[in-house]
């Protein structure tokens, strides 16, 4: 672990394993995966949960690519998550450096796999397809909660918006398994959150993600409720039998929570591996 502290900080890399005090950094990292914050730590937004600092940016670093890529190998990671802040003060939202990023990883460690976390980028599909177009094999966007909460925990945020995202990306690359992740604990229904779930499914996602949701401080939201562990196991039956192809689902999953399982699980001939990336993609990235 301190080596990896030192190797980012030799490279000047944000995580947000660290940066939101993720309690599986050990487990990720122990298994090769790790989640990279990019475009910074100031979002120009403002949701009542996120323990991210809010603020002024800072102008995009050019070289930040390259050094996450070089950082990448020579931590040996097997499976990258690259993440952002949210940039509502760039004209793409900062997709371009998502996708500079990508290509760098694809040049420097073409074996290790690749999942970006992006924002909604205000709904803009052509940034949406700036990042489609570098290949990520999982494209990764949260949820976060059920519709009737928005305005209370993602003021800023859209619901169908965040939908409308998956669902264009699965349409227009449909080679790339498609994830979202929701917290619980907040004051959804039971009820409310299957109907999320089948949201999802109607925009064809693959892949889902359900935690706890913890207060990073108490000038956060407050948690209305600690989920017990067998509300999770009918959370993870309930996506299951919506057709969701990969579901962690606990009280300390966040969304890169054993990020890299699922290719193994291909490798291992688990899934319909039909999805594109190291099983089908072009080489031409
Ligand atoms: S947009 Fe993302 S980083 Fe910004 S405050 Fe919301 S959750 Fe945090």
């Amino acid at each position: 672990m301190a080596d990896t502290v030192e190797t980012l900080k030799q490279y000047g890399l944000n995580t947000i394993c660290r940066s939101a005090l993720c309690p599986n950094q050990g487990e990720c990292l122990a298994c090769g995966t790790a989640t990279f914050l990019i475009l910074g730590d100031q979002c120009t937004r403002n949701c009542t949960f996120c323990a991210v600092s809010k603020g002024a940016p800072l102008p995009p670093d050019p070289d930040e690519p390259e050094k996450l890529a070089q950082a990448v190998a020579a931590l040996k990671l097997r499976h990258v998550v690259i993440t952002s802040v949210t940039r509502d003060d760039l004209p793409d939202g900062g997709a371009g450096h998502f996708a500079a990023t990508l290509r760098a990883l694809h040049r420097n460690v073409p074996a290790a796999t690749t999942e970006v976390l992006t924002p909604d980028f205000c709904g803009q599909e052509q940034a949406i397809d700036t990042v489609i177009a570098a290949e990520p094999d999982v494209y990764n966007h949260n949820v976060e909660t059920v519709a009737r909460l928005y305005d209370l925990v993602r003021p800023q945020a859209k619901y169908n918006r965040s939908l409308d995202l998956l669902t264009h990306v699965k349409e227009k690359a449909p080679g790339i398994y498609t994830k979202s992740g929701l917290m619980v604990g907040l004051g959804e229904e039971f009820s409310e959150v299957v109907a999320l779930l089948q949201d999802l499914r109607v925009a064809g996602c693959d892949l889902l993600t359900i935690g706890q949701y913890l207060q990073p401080s108490p000038h956060h939201l407050p948690v209305t409720r600690f989920i017990t562990p067998e509300e999770f196991v009918a959370y993870k039956e309930a996506a299951v039998q919506a057709g969701f192809v990969h579901v962690e689902s606990g009280p300390f999953v966040r969304s890169s929570y054993r990020a890299h399982e699922l290719f193994t699980l291909i490798g291992a001939g688990a899934y319909d591996s039909g999805h594109g990336s190291k099983f089908g993609y072009s080489d031409e990235r």
